[in-house]
């Protein structure tokens, strides 16, 4: 057993015990209503959506084509956060700004970190200092990692609201089914991509699990795990160039939700093809789903670098 197997159980174990304690005792002032409902990233929104549907009242704070690393809670958040039961949230640093939010709402929902589910990566060691980041968040560009998440969700509405079970566990077993024939659809269009083609140059570095899973290499990025970081340097711009020409990469991507003006010098500077613009930190007016999401991103790599 993995320390992250032991430490998935040991968490499935604590979530269990505090939902069951919290929930149980909050239940009255519940009873008439439904549960209340935050998620912080618009893929855990999809996916609440998918699981619990009218059975909840869901708030989703970051949506469609925002940024989760940079993201600028209103009072209308804080509000809905001081009256939310449970919320989900990604956990690895991505959503900065969420301690500060809870503590000043003074809420008292469950924080449900998805990231309990799955098997973190470290964030690359250069990036450690410049971001503060223990781990790359980017969690959904492994669809068997969201197999992992969606379990927890269905596992987690079950348990907070057990009078809707059997409508949480059809509707999420019947998704379970949907991801994994994404994840096998992922892989078979990957395998149209020549081998030597499988590295990715991004923007910022939010492909790495998509890396690890699906068998690329994260060849270089402009900056590190977090949009927060601060503008690369002109050194660091031209070590990207030389890299790019060493490693014969044929296409670099950007991403729709930051600015591509320094990618696209890049791409010009080594005389490589730009891609079609890539959805790093959640869905998008193109995407607006999560499996629209991963089609998006998967058919412009394998356009890119086919
Ligand atoms: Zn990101």
């Amino acid at each position: 057993m993995s320390i992250f197997r032991f430490r998935r159980s040991l968490m499935a174990l604590l979530i269990a015990l505090t939902l069951l304690t919290s929930l149980t005792l909050d239940a009255p002032a519940h009873a008439a209503g439904k549960l209340k409902i935050v998620a912080t990233i618009n893929i855990f929104g999809d996916f609440v959506n998918v699981i619990a549907g009218d059975k909840v009242d869901l708030t989703t704070f970051v949506g469609l084509d925002g940024d989760p690393h940079n993201y600028e809670p209103t009072p209308a958040d804080s509000a809905k956060l001081a009256d939310a039961d449970l919320v989900f949230e990604d956990g690895l640093q991505l959503e900065s700004w969420l301690d500060k939010l809870y503590q000043s709402s003074g809420s008292k929902a469950r924080r449900m970190v998805v990231s309990y589910a799955i098997d973190p990566l470290p964030a690359p060691e250069g990036e450690l200092k410049n971001a503060g980041k223990d781990f790359d968040p980017h969690i959904w560009h492994d669809v068997q990692n969201m197999i992992e998440v969606v379990k927890y969700m269905r596992g987690v509405f079950i348990q907070a609201d057990p009078a809707n079970a059997a409508t949480y566990s059809a509707n999420a077993d019947a998704y379970l089914k949907q991801l994994t024939d994404l994840d096998k659809w992922v892989q078979d269009q990957v395998n149209s991509i020549p081998q030597a083609n499988r590295k990715l140059v991004t923007n910022h570095d939010a492909f790495g699990y998509f890396a690890r899973h699906y068998g690329f290499t994260v060849v270089g990025t402009l900056i590190g795990v977090s949009t927060e970081a601060s503008e690369p340097s002109a050194a660091d711009v031209a070590k990207l160039v030389d890299t790019i020409k060493a490693q014969n990469v044929p296409t670099i991507f950007a991403e729709l939700t930051t600015n591509s003006d320094l990618i696209e010098r890049v791409a010009k500077e080594a005389g490589v093809q730009l891609g079609d613009e890539l959805l790093p930190d959640g869905l998008g007016k193109e995407a607006p789903t999560y499996i629209d999401m991963v089609k998006y991103n998967v058919t412009a790599i394998v356009k890119g670098l086919k």
